[in-house]
């Protein structure tokens, strides 16, 4: 008895429902920390996972460790990612249904290692073939092409993502994985012509020319020194070329090693020579073109220096007006090549065998993220966060309790923060932030992005989670500048700066830009900009509204599903191992809404399942229920626990569903199955 105190003094506790004192915030971090320190960087709250980054490697992914994972019911082991993989889809195989689990966190906190344990997880766990190996190397290798294309380092993060992926796994009757399908969200694809100090550009453009062959490098015309080419580094061109961004190598990150693993990758799943050279030579092209200089003519028109390679169409812009045009050409360039990536590798895994099949959903989005200037692709990013706190919020707390009303179980009501109201500020018809952008939009050459900011203070001023300069109370007005505008977002405060808002959102390319493109040789810009592309006819949606569009498709396709949780947690902001930061993780329990998700949890049930598929399931373990019982399904439910001997307090019958306290309960159910 003693040596297990000790060690449940030593380790803390694995399920945060068995914790005595469940309600206090301080008994949760103490817990969490004691684990972290430990090494136990996983904890359950019933069957939700916090993850907390070790920032190291732990020894806890081998294949040994995935076997024993295997088919084993989630208490019975350390809490760990597998056990979350493997209940998913067992239930996934025993009920036939579709699934999705929903990783969430801050950036850096740890979402896509989650995501790629849990695919590599299902790799290794499921039945495999020849074809279905295929299969699972192509899902595999997926990963690291999209991480070189979409992946960067910021400032919170040395491989944050900057595109939301949700990747749907497919399984066959048997269980093997035979397909997927990918979603990708709004590339953040300002990046490839501006990043902030001490930021990269995507990684594949280091890769390439840290790792491209002699002969790459040599057909493609590039020199193997990222100082030299201005997208890379930053230089300022209209002051005398004065770097302001020199980051082009990372201890963290060998672009060398990397580009290996991509260059393999893209031929496992499925490009040709062709595809990758046009790919490459796209890659080399936007390189080549940040370093297009141009200068003013003697009536101030921009003119390109002699020794350009490059063609230029001739229009009478001034030098500002034609670098700018040239960022968005070298923008629209790699984010429609990200998405002819996207569809290739699709492609790659369509399962062709129309037998129906169910899915397990991965949900890796861009974390939310504060920097000192914030601009039009943090409030997407953020916005996206919101709205998937919603969904949380909507799947776990609101419908949960809605649900124990609605079947007439007794109940009293866990208060939470809705975060409804922001996502309404930001979305909401006409008023929302987003509708005001749009209206602003729509009045070029009228319109500026203070126009803009002076709408949203006309429309939406007194709003409790909106403040500006102008608005704000003397305290505040000094943390704002004129230009800002603030919104008390649920994981936060963030001060928006708005210039850009406008331009960002409107994403202009200029029509000569375009037909430029179609003429060219490489078939993959060919495909990017078709000639059937309706041009300024119709004015084709906004950025931020085709990315709010998306991310309601996003929540359908998740609602019709069984949701499963990772709540990632960062422990502190020097990516450092060891380093428990108490004021940190305290925030991030706080806004993710653990202590709410625990008292529901506690107070509730942790199983619940509709009469009808809980007898089908279970009625051979009784004589009474087998093989057919006459009766209603909830008689029948009541006849085959009684006659498993649950105890009163084990479980409730509601309207349509019974309710079962405590996991082990089934668990001893299931084990009788199997025997
Ligand atoms: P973003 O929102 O910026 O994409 P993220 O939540 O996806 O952030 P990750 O890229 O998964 O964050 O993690 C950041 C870094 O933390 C990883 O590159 C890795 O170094 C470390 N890390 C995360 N999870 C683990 C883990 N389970 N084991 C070891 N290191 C980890
Ligand atoms: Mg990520």
């Amino acid at each position: 008895m003693e040596a297990s105190l000790t060690a449940r003094d030593r380790v803390g506790i694995q399920d945060f429902v068995l914790l005595d004192t469940y309600t206090s915030e301080t008994a949760f971090l103490d817990n969490l920390r004691k684990r972290f320190h430990e090494n136990l960087i996983y904890t359950y709250i019933g069957t939700l996972l916090v993850s907390v980054n070790p920032y190291k490697e732990l020894d806890i992914y081998s294949k040994k460790q995935m076997d024993t994972y295997m088919g084993v019911n989630f208490f019975e082991l350390p809490p760990h990612i597998y056990a979350l993989a493997d209940n998913a889809f067992r239930t996934m195989m025993s009920e036939f249904n579709n699934h999705f689990i929903l990783i969430s966190g801050e950036s850096g906190a740890g979402k896509t290692e989650a995501s790629k344990k849990i695919l590599q997880f299902y790799a290794v766990s499921c039945p495999s073939t020849k074809v279905l190996n295929n299969v699972r190397d192509r899902l595999l290798l997926s990963n690291p092409v999209l991480e070189a294309f979409g992946n960067a380092k910021t400032l919170k993060n040395d491989n944050s993502s900057r595109f939301g992926k949700y990747m749907d796994i497919q399984f066959d009757h048997q269980g093997g994985a035979v397909g997927g399908h990918i979603l990708s969200y709004l590339l953040e694809k300002s990046r490839v012509v501006h990043q902030n100090h001490g930021e990269r550009n995507f990684h594949i453009f280091y890769q390439l020319v840290e790792g491209g062959e002699e002969d790459l490098l040599r057909w493609l015309g590039l020199e193997r020194n990222c100082k030299h080419y201005r997208y890379l580094v930053q230089v300022r061109e209209t002051i005398n070329d004065i770097y302001v961004g020199k980051c082009a190598k990372v201890s963290s990150i060998n672009d060398k090693s990397d580009w290996k693993t991509v260059r393999k990758a893209l031929s496992v799943i499925d490009l040709s020579e062709s595809d990758i050279e046009n790919l490459f030579g796209i890659i080399a092209s936007v390189l080549h073109m940040g370093n297009i200089k141009f200068e003013a003519d003697a009536r101030g028109y921009a003119t390109l220096n002699n020794n350009q390679e490059m063609q230029w169409v001739f229009s009478p812009f001034s030098v500002d007006h034609a670098v700018y045009a040239r960022d968005a050409l070298a923008k629209a360039i790699y984010g429609r090549t990200f998405s002819w990536l996207v569809n290739k590798i699709n492609e790659s895994l369509a399962n062709m065998d129309s037998s129906r099949k169910t899915v397990i959903g991965l949900l890796d989005i861009y974390g939310f993220e504060v920097f000192s200037v914030n601009s039009f692709e943090q409030f997407c990013i953020n916005y996206c966060n919101e709205k998937l706190q919603q969904l949380f919020i909507e799947l776990t707390l609101k419908s949960e309790q809605e649900e124990y009303e609605m079947e007439g179980i007794e109940w009293e009501p866990v208060p939470y923060f809705n975060n409804k109201i922001i996502c309404d500020l930001v979305e909401e018809k006409f008023r929302g932030i987003i509708s005001l952008l749009d209206e602003e939009c729509l009045r070029p050459g009228e319109a500026t992005d203070l126009t803009f900011l002076e709408k949203m203070e006309d429309k939406i001023g007194g709003h409790p989670h909106f403040v500006t300069h102008k608005l704000a109370d003397q305290k505040t007005r000094k943390t704002l500048e004129r230009g800002d505008f603030r919104l008390l977002h649920y994981a936060g405060e963030v001060t928006y700066c708005v210039v850009g808002f406008l331009d960002k959102n409107n994403d202009l390319l200029y029509r000569n830009g375009k037909e430029v493109m179609r003429q060219s040789k490489n078939a993959i810009i060919k495909h990017c900009f078709p000639s059937t592309e309706p041009d300024s006819k119709r004015r084709p949606e906004t950025v931020v509204t085709q990315f709010k569009n998306s991310l309601v498709g996003l929540t359908e396709i998740l609602m019709m599903k069984e949701p499963w949780y990772v709540r990632c947690i960062k422990p502190n902001e020097a990516k450092q191992p060891g380093h428990f930061d108490d004021v940190l993780v305290r925030h991030q329990v706080k806004y993710l809404g653990l202590m709410e998700h625990l008292r529901v949890r506690r107070a509730g049930f942790a199983y619940r399942r509709k009469y009808e598929i809980f007898l089908q399931r279970y009625k051979p373990l009784c004589p009474d229920t087998w093989p057919n019982w006459k009766g209603t399904a909830a008689e029948g439910v009541r006849c085959l626990i009684k006659h498993l001997g649950y105890k009163s307090d084990e479980y409730k019958m509601g309207r349509t569903k019974i309710f079962i306290r405590h996991p082990r309960t089934l668990f001893a159910t299931e084990d009788a199955f199997q025997v």
